[in-house]
């Protein structure tokens, strides 16, 4: 997988690049995608016959999930939260791919996966489970390989980022990106911003996905260098994951009209307003910058009819 990197113009100074995972051709892209694609290269060694997963009827990752399925004629479960199960784009795709939810309270969500595991199997049923976001080293490898794209880009254009921006969530894109800076020697100059989580917390998930992904790749780096490497601010959250918020509204109808490129109020519109504030307030000027854009196309079209 390769996407594209485009020079978008200049802002707060600076001349922004940006990195088009929403183009990854395949059900409308985004870093789900560059994960599933992993995820299923796995599965298509093995001998399954059905997928589950997790997540909401907003998730990017089930969609993208439920159609790598529907391709391969496997049947794919989803347990979702009873408490976001609103009709939205993505949970529309959902069910033309045929994919079978199953919502329950959020607090029955692991049993439930447990549960539905081994009734599949005790039926004979062959099933592969997915995190909820494509979670795990495998989702990590997938950032890993982004950053390498980045890393060669650099090289055969002798352009160099000084700063790069991406939403971080679940954790798997931050990390992956992490360990493809360390991996490759890198000064840091990864900025995650936070679209949910506060810290600590929301910095030691990511931690934890840096640190397994080390370990079943044997490295080993210390732990000062890794905590050199992990930025993750949560300074830009707004009123918390999914909300709408005005700041928010105004850089994604701004980015829509001025460079074309559609973001999302959930991931992609908070990461842009965050980094324009981080740049503003932190008196950045002339730096290039590389913003990750990191998909969810079908919730710009959710979020129309609100922004
Ligand atoms: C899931 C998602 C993210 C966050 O990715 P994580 O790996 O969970 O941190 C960012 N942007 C979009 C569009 C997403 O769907």
């Amino acid at each position: 997988m390769q996407t594209v990197i485009q020079y978008i113009g200049t802002e707060q100074g600076c001349p922004l690049y940006m990195k088009r995972e929403d183009l990854i051709p395949y059900s409308f892209g985004g870093n789900k995608a560059r994960k599933a694609l992993l995820f299923f290269e796995e599965i298509d060694r093995g001998d399954y016959d059905t997928v589950v997963t997790y997540g909401s009827s907003h998730s990017n990752h089930c969609r993208v999930v439920a159609n790598m399925a529907a391709a391969r004629g496997m049947q794919c479960m989803i347990i979702g939260p009873q408490e976001v199960c609103d009709e939205t784009y993505n949970s529309r795709m959902m069910a033309l791919f045929g994919a079978e939810i199953r919502t329950v309270p959020v607090q029955e969500v692991h049993d439930t996966i447990e549960q539905t595991l081994a009734d599949l199997r005790a039926a004979g049923r062959k099933p592969y489970f997915i995190e909820g976001g494509g979670h795990g080293n495998i989702g990590t490898e997938a950032y890993v390989q982004c950053y390498r794209e980045i890393a060669e880009y650099e090289r055969s254009t002798g352009e160099h980022f000084d700063l790069i921006f991406f939403a971080s969530g679940t954790g798997t894109t931050h990390a992956g990106l992490v360990c493809g800076q360390m991996i490759g020697g890198d000064a840091p100059r990864l900025i995650g911003i936070s679209i949910a989580r506060k810290n600590p917390r929301g910095r030691n998930v990511v931690r934890e996905s840096i640190d397994s992904y080390f370990a079943a790749n044997g490295f080993s780096f210390s732990d000062a260098e890794i905590e050199k490497s992990l930025c993750f601010l949560d300074d830009y959250i707004c009123a918390g994951y999914g909300t709408e918020d005005d700041a928010v509204s105004s850089v994604i109808r701004y980015v829509m009209k001025q460079y074309g490129i559609p973001l999302d109020s959930t991931y992609t519109g908070k990461a842009f307003r965050g980094m324009l504030s981080y740049l503003e307030e932190n008196g950045i000027h002339g730096q290039k910058i590389l913003f990750i854009h990191t998909g969810g196309t079908p919730l710009f079209f959710d979020d129309l009819n609100k922004i």
